[in-house]
């Protein structure tokens, strides 16, 4: 994904500065606190801590490196098994591969995108049987949309399994009047440059529980044992996020409220503006939720639209319009052509069909109103025979 506001081309999400950042980024160069900590560090982690009302946050070099430590906290080893969403990035399952463990993937539901807590069942009921329970489920909540959290969780507590909620897409967003990130015993975010705030790079694991936060930062600095000399007993990680970095991070976490806002009305806008189209399906928001909206996404019914969404992002790149389909499922991925899948049922892979016909639009927070009307008539150009 390019980072670039430059030129005309319109893209999917760009970094969104908002002049607050320098001041920090001034006050590591005066104290000189170029380094993987420092007050802007705590400070950054302090404030994302208190925005979702967890106990304690970790600033780390990406939210991959987020959910490496939640693994390795875990325990994760070599022949156990992680159960993982199979719509996402591939980031959200790779350090179950760090790790030398197995994912086994589970399907999306068709309101939510996310994880199928029937899938998920069927997935725990094989496992029981025989005789070898995941160390871990991984829990994705995508493009801002947060998972059916009480039922997911209800039958992770029933195996008596922890859950690492991969939120780096939905900082911000809310289920049941809880934020995103705070329902597992970890949460994960990414502060990437396509995120909806960044730090250019970075990522922050989240949990309640302080003795497994101060285990994690002892993991993620090379795990260095107390004594005057280097003393290491186990091994660790150099994971710790820069504190100039993180003095962008406290300007961006100063706007998250008007990006989030910002980010709804360029799905609303979408929304309105493409209503008449029965081919289209824009991406629900699930009851009891407020989703931030990172991405606005949609599905297409191509019989209807007489054009495929492949067809269609060719034709946005000739315009000078990056658009995207939904993530690849990973279980269909080559690198996990040997993992496990469970899908929705037996008629229906529901992340298959999503991969088929989802699509995801411009949606950077610095997209200019004609930017998004110039978008919204490549598409209606694009469906001139749909029915
Ligand atoms: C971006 C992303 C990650 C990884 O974050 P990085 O900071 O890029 O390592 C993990 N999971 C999901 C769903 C993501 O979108």
């Amino acid at each position: 994904m390019l980072n670039t506001t430059k030129g005309k081309r319109i893209y999917l999400s760009t970094p969104h500065m908002s002049g607050k950042e320098m001041k920090y980024i001034q006050d590591a160069f005066d104290s000189n606190w170029i380094a993987p900590l420092g007050f802007n560090v705590d400070e950054f982690e302090k404030g994302i801590a208190n925005y979702i009302g967890a106990k304690g946050a970790v600033a780390v070099s990406s939210g991959t490196a987020a959910i490496h430590l939640a693994l390795s906290l875990l325990d994760v080893n070599r022949g156990d098994t992680v159960f993982c969403s199979t719509l996402t990035f591939v980031a959200s399952a790779n350090p179950i591969l760090y790790q030398g463990a197995e994912p086994v993937f589970i399907d999306s539901e068709p309101n939510s995108w996310n994880m199928c807590p029937n899938a998920l069942k069927r997935a725990f009921e094989d496992a029981a049987m025989n005789g070898k329970l995941p160390k871990a489920v991984i829990i994705v909540n995508l493009y801002g949309q947060s998972a059916k959290m009480d039922e997911l969780l209800s039958i992770c507590k029933a195996y008596q399994v922890p859950i690492i909620e991969d939120a780096a897409e939905s900082l911000g967003t809310i289920y049941r009047g809880k934020f995103s990130g705070t329902f597992g015993d970890y949460g994960i975010f990414s502060f990437n440059g396509n995120k909806i705030i960044t730090t250019s790079g970075g990522g922050m694991l989240v949990s309640d529980n302080a003795e497994v936060i101060d285990k994690a930062r002892f993991l993620a600095t090379q795990a260095r044992d107390p004594a005057i000399y280097y003393l290491h007993s186990r091994l660790g990680y150099n994971y710790r996020l820069s504190n100039v970095l993180a003095g962008i991070g406290r300007g961006q976490l100063e706007v998250l409220d008007e990006r989030i806002k910002v980010k709804r009305e360029i799905f609303e806008t979408y929304k309105r503006e493409l209503e008449g189209y029965s081919c289209l399906s824009f991406m629900k928001e699930l009851e009891n939720s407020f989703s931030n909206r990172w991405l606005t996404v949609l599905t297409i019914d191509d019989k209807k639209a007489g054009i495929t969404v492949g067809e269609i992002v060719d034709a946005f790149a000739e315009n000078d319009i990056e658009a995207r389909p939904v993530w690849k499922p990973l279980h269909t991925q080559p690198l996990f052509k040997n993992s496990k899948y469970y899908p929705h049922n037996n008629e229906k892979s529901i992340s298959e069909k999503l991969f088929l016909t989802g699509i995801c639009l411009p949606s950077g927070t610095n997209m200019t109103k004609e930017e998004q009307i110039k978008v919204i008539n490549c598409l209606k150009n694009l469906l001139i025979h749909s029915k």
